[in-house]
């Protein structure tokens, strides 16, 4: 059934939704293109990193390359699909560096190169260049869903090979709260509810379609990570909670980049301050220059 198929957000949550997914993306966006170089940077056993490479290069994340014939040697290069990720695993750190306090060892802080500065990404809208990041009324952006958006289309099928590639204990937990948002597509559904104003048990169940002891289960972690706060019955994103916009925004933005489906957008995004459509663009909150890819490392 094409209505059915699943859009750009159930593709991206497919990918992203593994932790070794993003920490070998992050590594080669540091500049790790050989195995050896993966296998040194991460605590990833031979069978995980094996599967995760050959995996990233049929899904386009990565390109396979042999660098020499006699015995075969290969690297992996980042697509363009692949690198562009970076806005994503910046906004990812710099989460829970500021919200996840129990890092160990904690997370190193990020340089701009540029300016040489310890520096927080911002969020802003591409269009106006006026910040967009979730402010205490946390509505600067409105979302509606496009013609490819539903949740039914947005929610990838259980069946997802990450989850027989690899047991979630393998994982580093490097980002053990993003991945409980990402890697887990009713938490990812629901956050993005709370984001567009459901607050309701019954309305996220009746919205999301998903079985009542799911929500609830979600709802519990939500509210034991201090991500959302349960007032007389009405469940609200609390400020670590608004602090997830970014992540969102720039998944949300690569996925709609990568997976464009051909009736168009799953989720369109509207800027209040300047009423164009929102798309993020990551600045320093130091020298207020765009941020690049290229010019991010840890300190
Ligand atoms: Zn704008
Ligand atoms: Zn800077």
């Amino acid at each position: 059934m094409p209505g059915a198929a699943p859009n750009a957000v159930a593709q991206m949550l497919g990918l992203l939704g593994d932790e070794w997914t993003l920490l070998i993306v992050q590594q080669a966006l540091l500049g790790s293109t050989r195995y050896g170089e993966f296998a040194a940077g991460l605590p990833v056993s031979h069978a995980v990193l094996t599967n995760r490479l050959q995996t990233m290069a049929a899904e386009g994340l990565l390109t396979r390359r042999e660098y020499q014939i006699k015995p075969a040697r290969s690297e992996y290069l980042l697509t363009p699909q692949g690198r562009s990720l970076w806005p994503v695993l910046t906004s990812i750190w710099h989460w829970e560096r500021t919200w996840v306090p129990d890092h160990r060892p904690p997370l190193p802080a990020m340089c701009h190169l540029d300016c040489g500065a310890e520096f927080a990404p911002a969020v802003t809208c591409r269009s106006c260049g006026a910040p967009a990041g979730a402010d205490d009324r946390g509505e600067r952006v409105v979302a509606q869903w496009g013609p490819s958006g539903s949740w039914q289309r947005s929610i990838p099928a259980a069946t997802n090979r990450r989850r027989s590639a690899g047991r979630r204990v393998d994982a580093a937990s490097l980002f053990p709260e993003t991945m409980s948002v990402i890697g887990d597509r009713w938490a990812f559904a629901l956050l993005v509810a709370a984001f567009v104003g459901v607050g309701r048990f019954t309305d996220f169940q009746s919205q999301l379609g998903a079985p009542p002891g799911t929500i609830a289960d979600r709802l519990a972690l939500f509210c034991g990570e201090d991500v959302l706060a349960n007032t007389g019955g009405r469940y609200a994103l609390t400020a670590k909670g608004r602090g997830f916009f970014p992540i969102l925004v720039c998944a949300l933005s690569w996925a709609q980049r990568w997976f464009p489906a051909p009736e168009g957008a799953a989720v369109i995004l509207t800027h209040r301050a300047c009423g164009r459509e929102f798309s993020p663009a990551l600045v320093c909150d130091r020298c207020g220059a765009r941020l690049r890819g290229a010019q991010i490392r840890p300190v």
